[in-house]
């Protein structure tokens, strides 16, 4: 199947899970993660209408993405990986969204390099909740720690959280892991009245519906759109 059919197939699992769970389709959205493909097959996702994508390395958002956001209107991509402090600068102008907040130096150099820019930068803070990826912070209090620094970087803008479930075919330890961060969302709300959680970016291939019931309003889907990776 082409990156089309994939993406009609996709809409219509993520229409289901949605009735399934009392849930308007409009209340989850889709970034298309296009990291290892080329460049012609994000043109094919653009053709079939599909204008959010998110990509994990620096390089390849350097590489492909602006040609891409120069030309098609309302085209836009997302960091979702780990971010080394001497990359912020590259990416900064191009992405819309960085994702994969997980630790205080690179809020940091976000919010430094995002106020030289003038640019305001909306970020979510990945929640480490699955026991195999390492990523992300690792409870409620360094994430609070890393939450209270937002004050001193008025180009930040804070949208939510983001979390990995383990690559398992198990579905508990996913829905616990997805539970857990809807559980962080819901505290910090609390905690911080004045900023906004309202996105939670979870769900993947394996687990996007579930992510779903779970509360998800992005999912993060790569093999399901583009195919099995190189
Ligand atoms: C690669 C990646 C995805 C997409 O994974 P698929 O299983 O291909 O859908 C989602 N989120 C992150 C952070 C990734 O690195």
């Amino acid at each position: 199947m082409g990156v089309k059919e994939n993406l009609d197939d996709i809409r219509e699992r993520i229409a289901k899970a949605c009735h399934r769970s009392g849930r308007s389709p409009d209340s989850v959205a889709l970034a298309a993660v296009s990291k290892f493909h080329s460049r012609d097959e994000i043109l094919e996702a653009l053709q079939a209408g599909h204008v959010l994508f998110a990509e994990n390395r620096a390089q390849e958002i350097v590489d492909k993405f602006p040609d891409i956001l120069a030309h098609h209107a309302g085209a836009a991509v997302h960091f979702i990986g780990s971010l080394q402090r001497n990359k912020v600068k590259k990416i900064l102008p191009l992405v819309s969204c960085i994702q994969s907040v997980d630790r205080r130096e690179i809020l940091a150099e976000i919010g430094k390099e995002a106020a030289a820019l003038q640019k305001t930068m909306p970020i979510l803070f990945e929640l480490h909740t699955g026991e195999d990826s390492k990523a992300g912070f690792a409870g409620e209090q360094s994430l609070f720690e890393a939450i209270d620094l937002l004050s001193e970087y008025p180009y930040l803008r804070c949208s939510g959280l983001m979390t990995m479930a383990p690559f398992t075919r198990e579905e508990k330890p996913i829905r616990d892991s997805f539970r857990k961060a809807i559980a962080v969302r819901d505290e910090c709300v609390k905690r911080y009245p004045s900023l906004d959680f309202s996105c939670i970016s979870m769900g993947m291939t394996n687990d996007f519906e579930i992510a779903i019931e779970e509360g998800s309003t992005l999912l993060r889907i790569g093999t399901a759109i583009f195919g099995e990776r190189a």
